[in-house]
C-alpha cells in the first residue's frame, strides 16, 4: 500500500483516483461512499449495475491501513475481479475452493503478512471456523459485501449461505461494512440492513437511469432475420440475444453462426461444461453475439457488452431492466433493442393462466400487462422505466434517450380519437372502468350500460370503426400521458386529469405509435462514445491488440482496457505517456503495463495514415 494516511484530504483522494484509477473525476455519488468508508462509518449502497461500485470499495481498500474483505457471490467472477483489481496495480487475491492447496497457503500467508489490500471470499469460506480464526490475526480494514440482496428473502437471488454475515459484525465489532447491491425495494434494504445487522449505515440510493443506454422498440415480423440484420450493423461488438425457449435459442444461434456470425448458444439444458466455455469464449471477445435464454444472468461481468437484443417479449419490466442492464457497464453507449409482436402475448398466457393462486396469476397478467404497454405506447421508454421503479424522470426530448424521443418512430394524430375518449370519460361522470368506456364507445350495450341510459349520450356508438383493441391502446396511452388517471382498489374507474381540458378545448395533440409494419431500420454503427467521435478504423485495431494481450495473459480483455479507454485512444490519438494518462481509466500501472504496445500501434495508425486528423482537433 503506498498510502497509510489516516484521515486522507480530498486531495489525497482525487490524486488516487487519478494516478491509480486513471479517473478525472467520480461518478455520482462515488465520493460520498468513499468518503463515509474512509470514517469508518458502515454503509448501505444501491446503484444500478454500471454505476461504478467497486471502486467505491477499492480506492479505499487502497488508502487504509489493513486488508478489506470482499464478500463475492460467485466463485466464478472472483479471478475476473482480482485480474482487475491486480491490472489496476492493486494488491488482491482471492480464497475459494477452486485455489490449490500450496495456492491457498500462499494467499493465506500474504494475508498473515499483510501484503494484500483485497481480499475476496466467497460466502461459505466466511462461515469456516479457521478461516473466521484467520482473520482474527489480521489488521481488516472494513468489510465490503458484493450482491448484498442475496441475504433477503424478499429479494430474487435469496442465497441461504449469505446470512452468515450476520455473523461479521458479531465477530469483527470494530471493523465497519458497506453493503453493496444493484436491485433493492425499501423492503429488501430494510431486511439487508437488519439482518446484518448494520449500525446507523450511511445510505446511498443512487438513480437507477443509465444515461448511456438507448431503449428501442420494433414490430415483430421475421425475428431471425431482423436480428441477423441488427447484428451485422453491429459487426466487431459483443451482445447478448434474448429468446425466450432452449430451441429458439439453438435456432437462432445456428442461424447467426450460417450466417458467418461468431454466436455462440447458453441456456440450462446446455451441460455445465458446455454453458462455461460459451460464456468464457464471449467473455474474451472471441465470439461477438451470446444467444441466451434467462438463465445467463447474474455472473456477466463484461462491461463491454455494447447491446441486448430481446427477441421475445420479456416476462416483465424488472426483469427487462436488468436484462437490458447487463450493457454499457462501461459507461459507453450500448442499444437495447425489443422486438415486439402480438403474437408473443398467447405465448405469455399459456404459462399464465394455468397458475392455480389468483393473486399470484393477475400479479403476472398485470407484470405481462406493464410490458406490453411499455412496447407499445407513445411515452418516453426511459421514463417508463424509471416510473416502473417509482423514479421519476422528465422525459427531455433528448435523441440519446430512446426511440420515441429521436423521432425514430412512426406516429399518428390520435386527437379525434382521444377526444372521443375524454367525451365518453365526462359524460358518463369520471364514474367507470375501462371496459365500460371501451364498450360506451364501440355502441356495445349490455342491458345494464341502457339502464344507465349510456346508451344515449353523444359519445354512443361513434367509436365502431375501429376495434377495442385500438380503444384499449389509446387509453393506456392517455394514461402513461397523464391526460387521464385510473383510481386504484377493487373497482378502478378512469377520470380525466387537468390536462385533459387542453385536448378538448385547446387544441392540444394526441400522439399514437403506429405500430403496424414499420421498417425495422438497421442501427448503423455509430463511431461515437461517450466523449465524443471516434476513428472506428483505429478503434478496431486497439481492440483487435487488446484480445490479444489479453489471451496471452489468460485475462478478459476489458480488464486490460475497457472501451472507454479505447474509444478515447481512437478519439485523441495519445503517443506518449502524458497523453496516455489523460484516458479515462488509464493509471500509472495500466500505463506500465499496456500503455506501449497501444502507443505503438497509434504511432503506426498516424503513419499509415498521415492525413488522418486525431477527432478531437
Ligand atoms: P458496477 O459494479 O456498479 O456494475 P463497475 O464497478 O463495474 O460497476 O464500474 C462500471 C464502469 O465504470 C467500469 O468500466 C469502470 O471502469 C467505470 N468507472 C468506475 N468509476 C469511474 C469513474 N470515477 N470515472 C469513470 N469511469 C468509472
Amino acid at each position: 500500500m503506498t498510502e497509510s494516511v489516516s484521515t486522507p484530504t480530498s486531495t489525497d483522494i482525487r490524486r488516487v483516483l487519478h494516478d491509480v484509477f486513471g479517473f478525472g473525476g467520480f461518478l455520482p455519488n462515488q465520493s460520498d461512499i468513499v468518503t463515509a468508508i474512509l470514517a469508518r462509518n458502515d454503509a448501505f449502497v444501491v446503484m444500478p449495475t454500471g454505476g461504478g461500485k467497486s471502486l467505491c470499495y477499492q480506492l479505499p481498500a487502497h488508502m487504509m491501513d489493513g486488508v478489506c474483505m470482499v464478500i463475492s457471490p460467485l466463485i466464478s467472477l472472483m479471478k475476473d475481479q482480482v485480474d482487475a483489481a491486480l491490472a489496476t496495480g492493486l494488491r488482491a487475491a482471492f480464497l475459494n475452493s477452486s485455489l490449490s492447496a500450496p495456492q491457498k497457503r500462499r494467499v493465506e500467508s500474504q494475508l498473515a503478512g499483510g501484503e494484500l489490500d483485497l481480499v475476496y471470499v466467497s460466502p461459505e469460506r466466511f462461515a469456516m471456523p479457521e478461516f473466521i480464526a484467520l482473520l482474527k490475526r489480521v489488521s481488516l480494514s472494513f468489510v465490503a459485501i458484493d450482491e448484498a440482496h442475496c441475504i433477503s428473502e424478499w429479494g430474487h437471488d435469496f442465497r441461504p449461505d449469505y446470512l452468515n454475515l450476520a455473523r461479521i459484525i458479531t465477530e469483527f465489532p470494530q471493523t465497519s461494512v458497506t453493503a453493496f447491491t444493484a436491485t433493492a425495494t425499501d423492503r429488501v434494504q430494510q431486511d439487508i440492513v437488519a439482518k446484518l445487522g448494520l449500525r446507523s449505515p450511511h445510505v446511498v440510493r443512487a438513480s437507477f437511469n443509465r444515461p448511456n443506454l438507448f431503449y428501442k422498440v420494433i414490430p415483430k415480423e421475421k425475428p431471425s432475420e431482423q436480428i441477423l440484420r441488427f447484428v451485422r450493423s453491429h459487426t466487431g461488438e459483443s451482445g447478448i440475444v434474448y429468446r425466450t425457449t432452449r430451441k429458439s435459442v439453438e435456432q437462432t444461434a445456428d442461424y447467426l453462426a450460417r450466417h458467418g456470425i461468431k454466436a455462440l448458444p447458453y441456456h440450462a439444458g446446455l451441460d455445465d461444461t458446455a454453458r462455461a466455455r460459451n460464456q468464457d469464449v464471449f467473455n474474451r471477445d472471441d465470439a461477438d453475439v451470446i444467444v441466451a435464454t434467462i438463465a445467463f444472468g447474474m455472473g456477466i461481468d463484461k462491461s463491454n457488452v455494447r447491446y441486448v437484443l430481446h427477441g421475445d417479449l420479456p416476462k416483465n419490466i424488472e426483469s427487462y431492466y436488468q436484462e437490458t442492464g447487463r450493457s454499457g457497464r462501461d459507461g459507453e453507449p450500448a442499444q437495447c433493442l425489443l422486438l415486439f409482436g402480438y403474437g408473443d402475448i398467447p405465448k405469455m398466457r399459456y404459462f399464465i393462466d394455468p397458475i392455480e393462486n389468483d393473486d399470484e396469476r393477475n400479479r403476472a397478467l398485470r407484470c405481462l400487462n406493464d410490458m406490453v404497454r411499455y412496447a407499445t405506447i407513445f411515452a418516453c421508454r426511459r421514463k417508463q422505466l424509471l416510473n416502473y421503479f417509482g423514479e421519476p424522470y422528465a422525459a427531455t426530448g433528448d435523441e440519446t434517450c430512446c426511440d420515441i424521443c429521436a423521432g425514430q418512430v412512426e406516429s399518428v394524430d390520435a386527437t379525434r380519437d382521444a377526444q372521443i375518449v375524454l367525451s365518453a370519460i365526462a359524460r358518463t361522470g369520471n364514474r367507470f372502468g375501462i371496459n365500460h368506456i371501451v364498450a360506451v364507445i364501440t355502441g356495445d350495450a349490455s342491458d345494464r350500460l341502457r339502464q344507465l341510459g349510456h346508451d344515449r349520450i353523444k359519445t354512443f356508438g361513434v367509436g365502431q370503426d375501429q376495434d377495442k383493441r385500438h380503444w384499449r391502446g389509446l387509453i393506456d396511452n392517455l394514461l402513461a400521458q397523464g391526460i387521464i388517471r385510473q383510481t386504484t382498489g377493487d373497482y378502478p374507474v378512469l377520470q380525466l386529469e387537468a390536462k385533459a381540458q387542453q385536448v378538448l378545448f385547446e387544441g392540444r395533440t394526441i400522439e399514437m405509435l403506429k405500430t403496424q409494419r414499420l421498417a425495422a431500420r438497421p442501427a448503423r454503427r455509430p463511431a461515437v462514445s461517450s466523449a465524443g467521435p471516434y476513428n472506428a478504423a483505429l478503434f478496431d485495431q486497439l481492440r483487435e491488440l487488446r484480445r490479444k494481450l489479453a489471451t496471452e495473459q489468460g485475462v478478459p480483455p476489458y480488464v486490460v482496457f475497457t472501451d472507454r479507454s479505447l474509444h478515447e485512444m481512437a478519439r485523441f490519438f495519445p503517443v506518449d505517456a502524458g497523453d496516455m494518462l489523460r484516458i479515462t481509466g488509464v493509471g500509472e500501472f495500466r500505463l506500465a503495463r499496456y500503455g506501449g504496445p497501444f502507443m505503438e500501434t497509434i504511432r503506426a495508425f498516424r503513419k499509415a495514415h498521415p492525413n488522418v486528423e486525431c477527432v478531437d482537433s
